[in-house]
């Protein structure tokens, strides 16, 4: 079976594919034309289609001919509250939304192994579903938690779960690989001051929250530097300051809008303590009251399957024309960390970085620029793990 040449022969269907998508981007849990166009291609394959899985998610089912495991491939569908400002022929018709994560490319390359399996329906082993998925970007309850919820890892259960995402610091043709933690725990919290307002001239009289929001700022920075074990990743970020309309005016309240990241669950535990302490300890101090409030449906670690992941890395090695690295972790929040507290799997990634078509801008920037060439690459992959993790006695070795 050669999954590339056939991916080749149908690359410029998932280019055309992907531009379609591309020049029509829909925000987390909006996905109404793109699932509808997800499903109907499925179905246009033969796979059997489940629409409006745990909102707009589409679950395809493609059973092979021989008995084996079943295998999910998962691409995310949403696009990002981002105006367009590449150089692009086919660039976002949508007014302050794009693909400027290249979800139009997952779902593109995972229609067009949804194709080559297809074809592939007599030799292959088990079974395959197709999971597309809402609102990966938005963070907290995201998409693949409700899907998860209808239903979407069960009937048949799922024995592996793969997930590829396109990647623009990443030289083209380079595939991502990592066992063990791959992508951060994003805990987004909250820390509202309660303060005194009152005259600008009059301070004493006031307890001023901003001047309170400042001392909590700069401590807050202290849990990373004097609280967490220093080999253990951990970052925090205040992102966002709110208080305050004029002046001479000392508002009764700030608020902070904070995220940790952290790659283990002990680290996590402790970093989310330690925010809660020093906001609180340091409101005190001054008069204060902090009200800290973490989102409580935030994304879990991405923790890919050691033993799955070499036998991937083993799978994509034999791909002509790329190259499998083994990657550091990112600090980068991703709800296919849900897939994978259900079954074992790995989340990879596939470089597009290509200086020469000036696709050199990074995922989330206005000019973010795929090199298409890719495609391909990202197909033959998908379509090639859900055909050898289908076999029961799992990949092959032979190269
Ligand atoms: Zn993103
Ligand atoms: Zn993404």
């Amino acid at each position: 079976m050669d999954f590339l040449a056939e991916a080749k022969r149908i690359e410029p269907e998932i280019v055309r594919t992907r531009r379609a998508l591309h020049q029509h981007p829909e925000l987390a849990y909006h996905e109404v034309e793109t699932s509808k166009l997800v499903a109907d291609m499925l179905e246009s394959l033969g796979i059997k289609v489940r629409r409006n899985v745990g909102g707009t998610g589409v679950v395809g089912v493609l059973k092979g001919a021989k008995a084996g495991r079943v295998v999910a491939l998962r691409a995310d569908m949403d696009g990002l509250p981002v105006h367009e400002t590449s150089d692009v022929g086919f660039r976002s018709k949508v007014d302050g939304v794009m693909h400027a994560c290249g979800h139009d490319t997952h779902i593109a390359m995972l229609l067009g192994a949804a194709k080559l399996l297809s074809k592939h329906k007599k030799e292959l082993n088990g079974t395959v579903k197709f999971l597309f998925q809402p609102a990966e970007e938005h963070g907290g309850r995201g998409g693949a938690k409700p899907m998860i919820e209808d239903g979407a890892m069960k009937d048949p259960k799922v024995d592996f779960v793969f997930g590829l995402h396109i990647e623009a610091t990443r030289k083209s043709g380079e595939f991502g690989v990592r066992e063990g933690a791959i992508a951060a725990a994003p805990d987004t919290f909250k820390v509202k001051i309660l303060g005194k307002g009152g005259h600008g001239s009059a301070p004493h009289e006031t307890i001023d929250p901003i001047y309170v929001a400042a001392h909590v700022i700069l401590a807050l920075q202290g849990v990373s530097a004097r609280m967490i074990d220093p080999v253990r990743p951990f970052v925090i970020t205040i992102g966002a300051v709110h208080s305050g309309t004029k002046e001479n005016i000392i508002p009764d309240v700030a608020t902070l809008d904070g995220t940790i990241r952290t790659l283990d669950e002990t680290t996590r535990k402790l970093a989310k303590r330690k925010v809660a302490e020093v906001a609180r300890g340091v409101c005190r101090t001054f008069g204060a009251r902090a009200e800290v409030e973490f989102e409580k449906d935030a994304y879990p670690v991405t923790v890919n399957d050691p033993e799955t992941t070499e036998k991937v890395a083993s799978v994509l090695r034999r791909i002509p024309g790329t190259r499998v690295r083994r990657v550091e972790a990112m600090l980068g929040g991703e709800d296919f960390s849900r897939f994978l507290q259900k079954a074992p799997g790995t989340f990879y990634f596939l470089g597009s970085r290509n200086p020469e078509k000036g696709c050199v801008y990074p995922n989330h920037s206005s000019k973010f620029k795929v090199d298409e060439d890719v495609l391909k690459f990202g197909t033959a992959s998908l379509a090639m793990l859900a055909f050898e993790f289908g076999n029961p006695r799992g990949p092959s070795q032979e190269h």
